[in-house]
């Protein structure tokens, strides 16, 4: 199923992330948790690549097995920076042979090699070159692209990164997925700037479940995000429980989900991690809410 089907219902959709292993030992456990998360029936099911495209072939077979066993959509990521044109074009008829409909084309980031190297000499530079790829390609598929509702670390300012924003919408992008954030307002903000530079597309509200005080400064560090005093005060108390972290994070992020339907957000992203528990948890908070809003 393609996901423009799915994401234009008038009605309210919750989806989960879920990462490949990075190695074939893991492939079993991380087979069976993507499982689980599936079981639970979530309207879409994204799976990442890993960055340099290390664990690709997984990044499908999990797409793949989640398709075909538990019948749920999928929306298989792609990066481009560290690929060849060749690699793309056999990722691209992988992903056919395996029924993947929608794809998440991303840059990926930049490692210390790529940062430092001649970006003119890149097969491709930004992710907007990997959708006019896969434009070209002929496959048909539903795609997607990233946003940055506290711009993209690498961007001068934000209106650099809606400029480029709309070059990846222009190019064929139907969907787009935010990083992370902790504050809804910085989410409202960036809805109303990107709507006003002409982007219409429906954008997914990425949201990431912290359950543990040691995700919390990584995931800063890799977003970028803003923390709010009622987060930092909420880690501060509980960060040394880890019961109590896990459960006032779990609970933070369904009170943001919360929001984003009350104020009109259809669709939001969850950034489950592998974690069957933490999905179960957050879908079971929004029974009730989710309930009442298929019937919209
Ligand atoms: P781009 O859209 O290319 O933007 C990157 C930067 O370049 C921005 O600052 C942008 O403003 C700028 N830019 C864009 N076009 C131009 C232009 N023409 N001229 C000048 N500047 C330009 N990484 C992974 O490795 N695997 C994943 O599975 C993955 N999934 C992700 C999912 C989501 C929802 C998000 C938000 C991020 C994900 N990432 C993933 C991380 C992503 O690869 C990085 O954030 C990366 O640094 C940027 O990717 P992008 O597709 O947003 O790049």
């Amino acid at each position: 199923m393609k996901l423009t089907g799915l994401l234009e219902q008038n009605q309210l959709h919750l989806s989960f992330e879920v990462f490949p292993p990075k190695t074939s030992t893991l492939f079993e456990d991380v087979k069976q948790a993507t499982e689980q998360i599936a079981a639970l029936r979530p309207s879409y099911i994204s799976v990442t690549y890993g960055a340099g495209g290390g664990t690709s072939e997984y990044t499908l077979k999990i797409a793949e097995n989640l398709l075909k066993t538990i019948h749920v959509p999928t929306l298989a990521h792609l990066t481009c920076v560290s690929s060849t044109p060749q690699t793309i074009r056999e990722r691209i008829r992988a992903m056919q042979n395996a029924g993947i409909e929608n794809v998440l084309a991303l840059r990926g980031d930049l490692t210390p090699e790529l940062a430092s190297a001649d970006r003119n000499r890149l097969d491709y530079r930004y992710a907007v070159d990997l959708i006019r790829e896969l434009k070209s390609s002929g496959a048909d598929f539903c795609i997607g692209g990233a946003c940055y509702p506290e711009k993209h670390p690498e961007s001068e300012n934000t209106v650099e990164d809606i400029r480029h924003l709309k070059e990846k919408v222009d190019a064929g992008c139907e969907f787009l997925v935010t990083q992370m954030f902790f504050d809804n307002n910085l989410l409202y903000r960036y809805l109303y700037r990107i709507r006003e530079a002409g982007i219409h597309v429906p954008v997914i509200p990425g949201i990431m479940p912290i359950t543990n005080a040691n995700q919390v400064d990584r995931a800063i560090r890799l977003s970028g995000s803003f923390m709010p005093t009622r987060f930092r005060s909420l880690v501060d108390r509980f960060g040394s429980s880890p019961a109590a972290m896990k459960q006032a994070g779990i609970i933070y992020a369904t009170d943001q989900i919360i929001d984003l339907y009350a104020n009109g957000v259809r669709n939001v992203h969850v950034y489950t991690m592998n974690k069957p528990d933490v999905a179960a948890a957050i879908m079971s908070h929004l029974s009730d809410i989710l309930k009442e809003g298929s019937a919209l």
